[in-house]
C-alpha cells in the first residue's frame, strides 16, 4: 500500500473486536486505511420517559473496558480508535470532514435491528458513502428461505427453517494489517481533539460485588477467554442444558450474552468452536443446546427488524390494545423490596452486578407484569439501565414475550415465583446470598 492511501471510516457499532470483523477487513482490503470510531449516541446518555440513564454504571463501566482492550489492540496495528459522544449524524461528520470532504470518505459500519438503530441508518445511508455488513448476525438475511416480512412468529418454526436450509458462513478473513504502514498513522490535532479520553483502565470506575455470578471484564481479549474456558478448559459445555437453570456461580451457563451484545465476541466464532468442539471431544444434548439458545438471539433480531417500531409500544408486536400503568409497587419491584424473597433476590443481584440468570429475569419480568399489573415498558426501560448484556432485540423481545404482547403461542408467560424458587433454589442459598 502507498503511504498516500486513503482514510476511510470503520464506524463499530456493536462489533467491538479484530476476528470476524468484515468492516475492518474489507476497509484494508479495498486500500483504504481505517480510522476506527465507536459512538455513544446522546439517546443513552440522557433520561428516558421513566427516568432512567439507559447505558447505565454497569454497562458503562463493561463499555469502557471492552473499548480500552479495542484500543490496545488497534494500537498494535497502527490503528487509532475514536470514542466519541452525541449526535451520530454530526459525529460523523466532523470525523469526515477532518479527513477530507464528506462525499468523498468512505464509510464501514455493521448494521443493527431495532428500529431506533436502523432509523439512523437510513440518515447515515443519505449522507455518506456507506457499506454495511450484517457482522452481528449467525445468519446472512440474503440466505435464509424466508423474506425479513415474513420471519415465522414462532421461535420452533424459525428455528427448523434456519437448520434445515441454512449454512453458517465461516467468520470473515482476518485484515492484513501488513498492507498498512506505520508512517500513516498520524492523525491531524484537529481530529484528537474531537476524541473523548477513554480511561486507561475502568476497572475502579464501580466496585464489583464479590456474590456477583461471573467476573464480568469487558472485552475481546477477556470474551476470547471465556469462551476458551467454558468449551476447552473446564468442558462445561457439555453440561449446559442441565445446569442453565442455575442462579449462582459461573459455570451453570456460558456468560456470553454481555461479550455477544457489544460484539467483542462474534456469535459465528461461537458457532464454529462448538462444532469443533463436538468434532474433536464431544457431540451432545447439551453443546446443541448453546446454540440453540443463540438461535434464539438470532430469533429476536430478525423479529425486532421485522416489526420495527412496535416491538417497543404498550400493544407490542401483536399490537394489542392494552392499558398499562406504574405505581410505588414499580418502584419496590426495581429496588428488591416486594416482599416476595426469590424476586427480590433477583433485583438485588441485577442491581448490584447488572447480571441476572435467564431463570431470574424470567420470573421477575412475569411478577412484576402479572403479579403487580406494571407496564412492562418500565420493567425493560429499567433492565436496558442495568443489563450489562442489554441489546434492544433480546430484551424487548423477551419482554414482548412475557408480557403476552409478542411471540408466545401461548397468551403471555405467568410465572409461578413461589414455585419456581422453591423448584430451582429449594435450600433457598440464592435467596440467602442476596437478601443477607
Ligand atoms: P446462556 O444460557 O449461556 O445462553 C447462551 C447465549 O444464548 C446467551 O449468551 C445469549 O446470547 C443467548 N440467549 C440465551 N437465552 C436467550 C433468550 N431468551 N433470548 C435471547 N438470547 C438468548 N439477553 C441479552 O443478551 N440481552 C438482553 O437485553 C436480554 N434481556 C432479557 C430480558 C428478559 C425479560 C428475559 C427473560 C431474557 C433476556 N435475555 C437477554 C436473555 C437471557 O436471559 C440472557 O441472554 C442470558 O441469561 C445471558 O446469560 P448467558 O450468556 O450465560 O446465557
Amino acid at each position: 500500500m502507498s503511504t498516500h492511501s486513503p482514510w476511510a471510516i470503520v464506524w463499530l457499532r456493536h462489533s467491538l473486536r479484530l476476528h470476524d470483523n468484515p468492516m475492518i477487513e474489507r476497509c484494508i482490503h479495498e486500500g483504504y486505511r481505517p480510522i476506527v470510531v465507536y459512538i455513544t449516541p446522546s439517546r443513552e446518555l440522557e433520561s428516558d420517559r421513566w427516568g432512567f440513564t439507559p447505558l447505565g454504571p454497569h454497562r458503562k463501566r463493561f463499555l469502557m473496558e471492552s473499548l480500552i482492550d479495542l484500543r490496545s489492540q488497534l494500537n498494535d496495528h497502527g490503528v487509532k480508535l475514536l470514542y466519541l459522544e452525541g449526535d451520530v449524524i454530526e459525529e460523523l461528520s466532523r470525523v469526515c470532514n477532518a479527513l477530507g470532504a464528506p462525499e468523498s470518505v468512505k464509510l464501514y459500519a455493521d448494521r443493527e435491528y431495532a428500529y431506533f438503530d436502523q432509523k439512523i441508518e437510513a440518515e447515515v445511508e443519505a449522507a455518506f458513502d456507506v457499506t454495511w455488513f450484517h457482522a452481528q448476525l449467525l445468519t446472512n438475511p440474503d440466505d435464509l428461505p424466508f423474506s425479513v416480512t415474513a420471519t415465522p412468529h414462532i421461535f420452533t418454526k424459525f428455528r427448523g427453517k434456519i437448520e434445515k436450509y441454512v449454512t453458517i458462513e465461516t467468520s470473515a478473513e482476518e485484515a492484513q494489517w501488513s498492507k498498512l504502514s506505520q508512517q500513516e498513522a498520524a492523525l491531524s490535532a484537529s481530529l484528537q481533539e474531537y476524541t473523548k479520553a477513554l480511561p486507561c483502565d475502568a476497572k475502579d470506575t464501580l466496585p464489583k460485588d464479590n456474590r456477583q455470578a461471573f467476573d464480568f471484564c469487558g472485552g475481546e481479549t477477556a470474551s476470547l477467554a471465556r469462551l476458551k474456558d467454558y468449551l476447552w478448559n473446564t468442558e462445561y459445555v457439555t453440561t449446559y442444558k442441565e445446569t442453565r437453570n442455575g442462579l449462582i456461580g459461573p459455570d451453570y451457563s456460558t456468560k456470553f450474552s454481555a461479550y455477544l451484545s457489544l460484539g467483542c465476541l462474534s456469535p459465528k466464532l461461537v458457532y464454529h468452536e462448538i462444532k469443533r468442539f463436538e468434532e474433536e471431544v464431544v457431540a451432545n444434548q447439551s453443546t446443541y443446546w448453546v446454540i440453540f439458545e443463540v438461535l434464539w438471539r438470532e430469533f429476536f433480531r430478525y423479529i425486532a427488524w421485522q416489526h420495527g417500531r412496535h416491538l417497543f409500544w404498550p400493544g407490542g408486536i401483536q399490537h394489542k390494545p392494552v392499558k398499562l400503568r406504574t405505581n410505588h409497587q414499580f418502584e419496590a419491584w426495581r429496588k428488591g423490596e416486594t416482599g416476595q424473597p426469590f424476586v427480590d433476590a433477583n433485583m438485588r443481584e441485577l442491581n448490584a452486578t447488572g447480571f441476572m440468570s435467564n431463570r431470574g429475569r424470567q420470573n421477575v419480568a412475569s411478577y412484576l407484569v402479572h403479579d403487580l399489573g406494571q407496564d412492562w415498558r418500565a420493567g425493560a426501560a429499567y433492565f436496558e439501565h442495568q443489563l450489562l448484556d442489554y441489546d434492544p432485540c433480546s430484551n424487548y423481545g423477551n419482554w414482548n414475550y412475557i408480557a403476552g404482547v409478542g411471540n408466545d403461542p401461548r397468551a403471555g408467560r405467568k410465572f409461578n415465583v413461589a414455585g419456581q424458587a422453591e423448584r430451582y433454589d429449594a435450600q433457598g442459598e440464592y435467596i440467602h446470598l442476596w437478601n443477607e
